[in-house]
């Protein structure tokens, strides 16, 4: 069974393709090197990774405590995470989510990803994590990747910038379907804010990379949600009753069902709650 494919991005920048629809990302200096995120825990990705880096030292970034990024965090020893994500991570990653969450992708898309062994689970992480706070710089050697707070999506969750190479780690803070859902998610307004932060860093990256679907977008889907999120809040949002994993929500802008893009051209969308606008 093949869990884990890499494609390269640049020289020090390697995608980790993983299943279902996610993927992690390594980058290497000259020096050390840096796991950003560690997916859905099933398969040995630490093996996978030390095979890559032929011994080369490395640290763990997890951008934040989903399912899909922090639930394979226990195989390696030194992992960081933002302290506001580190009780989510514990309810969200465990064997029983995971499980309940590959059920649903296997009803959506059938054949999309192969059946697990028990065995093939990593535990979820009950040992401390490593603390990552904004402004934390992580010296790769020749490489240098700065953690931005972003604040949204979940309340820790952080956009890693390689600042040599002008790359921006957008994970799930900023892109085609932003999800705001959940009881750790910020209120619309108070995401808008963290995005028009975010741009003040809009000078120091060309490119923007994500976790999902085609895991890359334009600079300008920052923009778009800065956009989109004007209109949740001014109720100028098309509003489309939407559900995502069985909740109930609404999706900002119209998409086509077919290519799940939005009708309009534009990149960035939103799906949220109508109880947490303001
Ligand atoms: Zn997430």
């Amino acid at each position: 069974m093949v869990l884990f494919k890499r494609e390269k991005i640049t020289p020090a920048v390697s995608r980790i393709r993983s299943t279902p629809d996610v993927c992690m990302y390594l980058v290497e200096g000259n020096e050390r090197a840096a796991l950003i995120d560690t997916g859905n825990g099933v398969g040995d990705l630490k093996g996978y990774v030390e095979e890559l880096l032929m011994g080369k030292p490395y640290d763990v970034i997890v951008t934040h405590g989903h399912v899909d990024h922090a639930s394979g965090a226990d195989q390696f020893d030194r992992v960081y995470m933002s302290e506001l994500d580190y009780e989510l991570s514990l309810s969200h990653c465990t064997v029983e989510h995971r499980k309940s969450s590959f059920s649903y992708w296997r009803e959506m898309f059938p054949g999309t990803m192969p059946e697990f062994e028990e065995e093939d689970f990593i535990p979820v992480r009950t040992r401390p994590y490593l603390p990552l706070s904004d402004g934390q710089e992580f010296d790769l050697g020749g490489i240098t990747l700065r953690m931005i707070h972003t604040p949204g999506h979940t309340q820790g969750i952080m956009v890693v910038l390689d600042v040599e190479e002008r790359i921006a780690f957008f994970g799930d803070a900023c892109g085609v379907q932003v999800l705001m859902l959940a009881q750790e998610t910020t209120t619309i307004e108070m995401y808008q804010k963290s995005l028009k932060r975010l741009r003040s860093f809009a000078d120091q990256y060309d490119r923007v990379l994500r976790n999902h679907g085609t895991c890359e977008s334009p600079c300008s889907v920052l923009d778009d949600n800065i956009e989109v999120c004007e209109k949740i809040l001014t109720g100028t949002d098309d509003a489309v009753p939407a559900s995502f994993e069985d909740v109930k929500c609404i999706r900002a802008m119209e998409t086509d069902p077919k290519s799940r893009k939005r009708v309009d051209g534009k990149e960035g969308n939103i799906l949220y709650l109508p109880e947490k606008i303001r």
